[in-house]
């Protein structure tokens, strides 16, 4: 098998080589003025290593990368209660759709579109103000990576809620229905909040590791959750995580991910490796064209893919 350092540093020398970026995210006018020309790559391996290349240790804005974090919680607060506000089917539509909510009566489809999302946010809040479920959300990510340092860019955050006619939109529709059960601006607070983590490929990695062992931090280590959820949550990465091109995604790279338009993907191949790629260039699905090319060069010369016997 190919060595891994090797493969991962011909990768991100090839990425940055590369003169077809895609497009940074334009709506969120702060992700706006980020440069497209950088690209990170790390990966964690079952004996501790962490792997580095390119931009890997540039803070980017993970976004809704930060569902999967947020997902977690909230199964940890209420259970399987969770799947009566919020689906498990892909919704082969764009992550900010409002057409397939009035067709389900105000349940989003999965908790990683943005309907879901907020809807998960919701169910945070209960028994708790919006400061607590923050707080809950950046001692979680610092506690799995194991780095003090994150945190939210207050900026970020800003410049999604004045732009956020959408999301917003998609609150009040869920909040019609009862689908969400707290005040929308506090929803909608907690959503633009963890949204706007800043995080490092190397940050997010680690941050990944519970869910590609087992729901440990390594094999055999502290546990974070149970192995039944971590195989869940990674089964709904792999269906759902990068919203109408996930089918897209499971046919080239062929494991669970989650994108975020800030240009990252956490990816987890169970057993062997957390990985998390980011390059701010996206396609039309709003994922990252270089990151999701880096994995599938990645799982191919590791003959890594959930696919694979
Ligand atoms: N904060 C973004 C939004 O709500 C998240 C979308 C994404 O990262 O895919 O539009």
């Amino acid at each position: 098998m190919a060595h891994l350092e090797t493969v991962v540093g011909e990768i991100a020398a090839e990425m940055s080589a590369r003169a077809e970026r895609g497009t940074v995210a334009s709506y969120i006018p702060k992700l706006a003025g980020v440069p497209i020309d950088q690209f990170g790559i790390a990966v964690t391996t079952p004996d501790g290593a962490v792997i580095l290349a390119g931009d890997a240790t540039v803070p980017f804005s993970i976004q809704s990368i930060s569902k999967v974090f947020t997902l977690t919680l909230a199964l940890g607060q209420i259970g399987d209660e969770l799947w009566k506000r919020v689906g498990k089917e892909p919704s082969g539509n764009p992550f900010n759709s409002i057409v397939q909510l009035e067709h389900e009566h105000g349940i989003p489809r999965n908790p990683f579109i943005n309907a879901g999302a907020i809807a998960v946010a919701d169910a945070m809040l209960s028994g708790h103000q919006p400061r607590e479920a923050l707080g809950s959300i950046l001692r979680f990510i610092r506690f799995v990576s194991g780095d003090e340092g994150v945190s939210m860019d207050e900026d970020v955050a800003r410049s999604e809620k004045e732009t956020g006619f959408l999301n917003t939109a998609l609150a009040n529709y869920m909040r019609a229905f009862g689908v969400l059960q707290h005040p929308v601006d506090h929803v909608l607070g907690v959503y633009f909040h963890q949204c706007a983590i800043a995080m490092s490929c190397e940050q997010l990695a680690l941050a990944g590791r519970y869910l590609a062992f087992s729901g440990r931090l390594s094999p055999g280590g502290p546990s974070v959750v149970s192995e039944e959820r971590a195989r869940r949550i990674a089964a709904l990465m792999l269906t759902c995580g990068h919203y109408d091109g996930s089918g897209d995604f499971a046919f080239r790279v062929g494991l669970p991910g989650k994108s975020g338009v800030g240009g990252g993907i956490l990816a987890i191949a169970p057993g062997k490796a957390s990985i998390a790629v980011w390059s701010p260039g996206l396609d039309r699905h709003g994922n990252s064209v270089l990151g999701s090319l880096a994995l599938e060069h990645l799982a191919k010369a590791m003959r890594w893919s959930v696919f694979a016997g």
